[in-house]
């Protein structure tokens, strides 16, 4: 059985205790490969390896950085087949998607991050005749970077690419449930070149290898994505030590749909927002709020569409709906369903965990779900369910769509269906999420910033934000 090893010192290496975990892939239900089972002793390895790596790299010029990170960028572009698949496998995604965003992404991370670095300014002050100030932007040593399973490599380059162009090496863990594409990755950074220890992986449990890395004292940075309470955790842990943090967390995103919106692109869209990746993305809407008027048309269409997605094999071109990513998330999901229906909800469409045939038998598949009769105080519209689960209810006003909009502890993000222009603007400006998409969904510019409010997140990613949270500021002052 393959065994994936963590990538320290620019070698590929087996973990110091020497055992492994079982890498499961969803499609099957079976273990294909095994993963290190790293701890603390492996971080300290990693972490000696960027600090010996960080007085080069942090003076490297910004045209070599931006070099090898344009390397990288084209490796993954030359390996996308290779690595969709890998992907697909691993996480249970259709390969379309993994082939059509997750893997285009990351390499457009790794891109985008190559030339921003080459616009990247900081700012002077003058004050009249007394004085000058200008600000140094100064890499801030190494970055523990630590991201979750749904859009693994996608996910994962969106930290690193930044941290790295800024100039700080990197002690980075993919989460243990999708490791296999942050593995691949690690070899493409060998055959780019990239100097030994700038970019270190090490694979394992969060409780071990994440909670070493946000523990040790010569790491002063932690950017994170995950679930609001591991969020939480990695707040306390690395607050007294007054470490940098950047927290990108759950979600419970509202999709506002008002009677005078485009049905037809609506309804496409929302399908998508609704289930992409099994609903398994921390953007997919899923507190649906229908204007009354079009209330009835709306659930009737949508409800129709959703009978029609059957999940099937992730490994085959034309698949939709994969298999949720493990055995315990899709329990956790079915758990939602049974409660939703004891807090008086109906299932309109899907409900029930799906059984394929032969090899896929032990897969972990579900029908996508639409859910109705829940009113917005209800646990299944306030907590993350985050699979393929949506509930749908009507609004009268947009004053009363605005307030369940905004109705969680959350605030990701947050979409809008509407052909009137004042209110698309009105709406957005009242709504409590970092990012609102009006009439499309998932359209990224990746200058854009990135993040949420309440408890989806602290912090942005994106642009020129990610440089700035890679980099200490420093003011230099000279009296004239
Ligand atoms: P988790 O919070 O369980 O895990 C995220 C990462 O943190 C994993 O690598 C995990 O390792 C690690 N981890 C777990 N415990 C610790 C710890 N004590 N110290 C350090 N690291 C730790 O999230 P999931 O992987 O389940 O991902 C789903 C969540 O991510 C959802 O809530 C979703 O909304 C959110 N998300 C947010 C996004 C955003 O941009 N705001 C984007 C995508 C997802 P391990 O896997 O071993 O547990």
């Amino acid at each position: 059985m393959e065994k994936l090893q963590n990538y320290i010192a620019g070698q590929l290496m087996d973990p110091v205790g020497q055992d492994w975990i079982d890498n499961y892939q969803p499609a099957t239900g079976k273990v294909y490969s095994l993963i290190p089972d790293s701890d603390e002793r492996d971080v300290a390895l990693a972490v000696e390896a960027a600090q010996k790596a960080f007085p080069s790299w942090s003076v490297t010029s910004v045209g070599e950085r931006s070099r090898l990170l344009l390397r990288l960028s084209q490796l993954i572009e030359q390996n996308l087949e290779r690595l969709a698949q890998a992907e697909s496998k691993d996480n249970g995604k259709p390969v379309s998607l993994a082939r059509n965003v997750d893997i285009p992404r990351a390499s457009s991370n790794f891109h985008f991050y190559a030339t921003a670095i080459e616009q990247f300014a900081s700012e002077a002050h003058i004050m009249e005749d007394k004085a000058i100030n200008y600000t140094l932007r100064k890499p801030v040593g190494i970055a523990g970077c630590i991201s979750p399973w749904n859009l693994p490599l996608y996910l994962f380059s969106w930290k690193i690419a930044p941290a790295l162009a800024a100039g700080n090496c990197v002690v980075a863990k993919p989460s243990e449930i999708t490791p296999m594409t942050a593995f691949l990755l690690s070899e493409l950074c060998i055959e780019a070149g990239f100097p030994p220890g700038v970019l270190n992986i090490v694979h394992g449990y969060g409780p071990k290898v994440g909670q070493a890395i946000v523990e040790h004292p010569e790491i002063p940075l932690i950017s994170f994505t995950g679930g609001t309470s591991t969020g939480e955790h990695i707040a306390r842990t690395a607050a007294p030590m007054f470490k940098k943090l950047s927290l990108e967390l759950g979600g419970k995103n509202p999709n506002l749909i008002f009677a005078d919106c485009d049905f037809d692109k609506m309804i496409a869209t929302t399908v998508r927002s609704s289930f992409a990746n099994q609903g398994q993305i921390c953007l997919c809407g899923s507190r649906i709020y229908v204007e009354r008027p079009i209330y009835e048309k709306f659930k009737n269409a949508f409800v129709e569409k959703v009978k029609r997605m059957v999940p099937g094999d992730p490994s085959l071109a034309t698949t939709r709906q994969g298999a949720l990513v493990s055995k315990a998330h899709l329990e956790k999901v079915i758990s939602y369903i049974q409660l939703a229906q004891e807090e008086g909800g109906t299932v309109l469409a899907g409900g029930q965990q799906v059984t394929l045939e032969g090899p896929l038998s032990e897969g972990y598949y579900l029908q996508p779900t639409v859910l109705e009769g829940l009113g917005p105080h209800c646990r299944t519209n306030q907590e993350e369910i985050f699979g393929p689960v949506v509930t749908i209810a009507p609004f009268d006003t947009e004053e009363e769509a605005v307030t369940h909009a905004n109705n969680t502890p959350y605030g990701l993000a947050s979409i809008v269906w509407t052909e009137n222009l004042s209110r698309a603007h009105r709406v957005a400006n009242q709504l409590h999420a970092g990012i609102t998409w009006i009439n499309c969904w998932l359209l990224r510019d990746l200058r854009t910033p990135f993040g949420g409010v309440k408890q989806s997140g602290v912090g942005r990613e994106g642009g020129f934000e990610a440089l700035q949270f890679f980099t200490e500021p420093q003011n230099v002052c000279i009296q004239l």
